[in-house]
């Protein structure tokens, strides 16, 4: 690996001025379990690494009953996943933080680093896109926010500035009669990339649909939001034909590309299936004999 130089701030402000001396060649390392591979591949060649894990706002989680949850960027997987409040109110992100990597890899990986690394089939973003997540960004003059759905720009490529980082995330709090949910398909059961993942969160009356927020993962070179048919879903009981045909206009909104991993027709009936499937265990969540996630 070539030669670069380490630095552990324990404040935002130093983390920018960490920034703005060393510019564009400076890379933010939450857990590393992308940037170290990335750098041992040459594939990034940050002059300055500076290590988030010291900085307590990016170590935040915090779930408030009026603003809801703040998930510091470097806090990691695991920390979310076996937050009991946090699970019970959020299963969508918890489903998509138990997907990523093994238990090591969760032990050290963060949600803020899975965003910020800019992947069309990071786990956790589909997820946080469904719960309407908002990106907290630091720069030198001001903090700014950016909906998580706008944060990735192209496939490795965010809305960040050289001199700018992640925060966190602000994800508002669920109402009791709402749920969520993230289904991945991969061709192995675990440590695999997603080929299609679908992050779901619906508001629901009865077994009526209020309200529902479908976005996709792996299926184009970024995130996309299913618009149509989550607005299709709007007052509609969710029985056979209408989850069939709520696949069907997510299938639609997905631009996947033929590789090795899954042809473009592949990906977007499985797109259907998924979207079909998340949308049943989210109501599912909501009945009151549910047990757990
Ligand atoms: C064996 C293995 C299995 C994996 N499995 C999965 C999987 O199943 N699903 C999945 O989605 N991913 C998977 N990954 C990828 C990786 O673990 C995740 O993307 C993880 O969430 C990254 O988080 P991190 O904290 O380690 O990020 P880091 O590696 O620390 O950072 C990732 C990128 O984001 C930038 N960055 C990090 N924090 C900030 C910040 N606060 N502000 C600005 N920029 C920042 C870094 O500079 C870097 O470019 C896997 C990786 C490995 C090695």
């Amino acid at each position: 690996m070539h030669e670069f130089s380490y630095h552990a701030p324990t404040s935002v402000n130093e983390a920018i001025n960490l920034l703005a001396t060393h510019g564009a060649k400076a890379r933010l390392l939450c857990g590393g379990t992308d940037l170290i591979i990335q750098m041992r591949a040459g594939t990034q060649q940050p002059s300055c690494v500076i290590d988030a894990k010291r900085i307590s706002d990016l170590r935040r989680l915090s779930l408030d009953p009026a603003t809801g949850l703040f998930l510091g960027a470097a806090v990691p997987c695991v920390e979310i996943y076996q937050n009991e409040a946090v699970a019970s109110r959020y299963p969508g992100l918890v489903d998509a933080a138990k997907l990523i990597g093994s238990v090591q890899i969760r032990d050290r990986a963060s949600v803020g680093g899975n965003l910020a690394n800019g992947s069309p089939a990071a786990d956790s973003v589909p997820a946080l896109i469904a719960l309407g997540a908002v990106a907290r960004i630091a720069g030198p003059d001001r903090e700014r926010t950016v909906p998580v759905e706008k944060f990735v720009v192209a496939p490795g490529r965010t809305v960040l500035k050289a001199d700018e980082l992640l925060v966190g995330m602000q994800i508002p709090l669920p109402p009791a009669n709402a749920s969520s949910a993230y289904l991945r398909f991969t061709p192995r059961n675990e440590m695999d990339i997603a080929v299609v993942g679908v992050g779901v969160a619906v508001k629901m009356s009865g077994e009526g649909c209020l309200e529902a927020q479908i976005a996709l993962g792996a299926v184009g070179p970024t995130q996309i939001v299913a618009k149509e048919a989550a607005t299709y879903l709007a007052g509609k009981r969710l029985d056979e034909a209408t989850l069939e045909h709520a696949g069907r206009l997510a299938a639609q909104a997905a631009t996947p590309i033929d590789d090795t991993r899954g042809t473009a027709e592949f990906r977007r009936h499985i797109v259907s299936v998924l979207t079909r499937r998340a949308l049943l265990a989210t109501a599912a969540r909501l009945r009151p004999n549910h047990s757990g996630n």
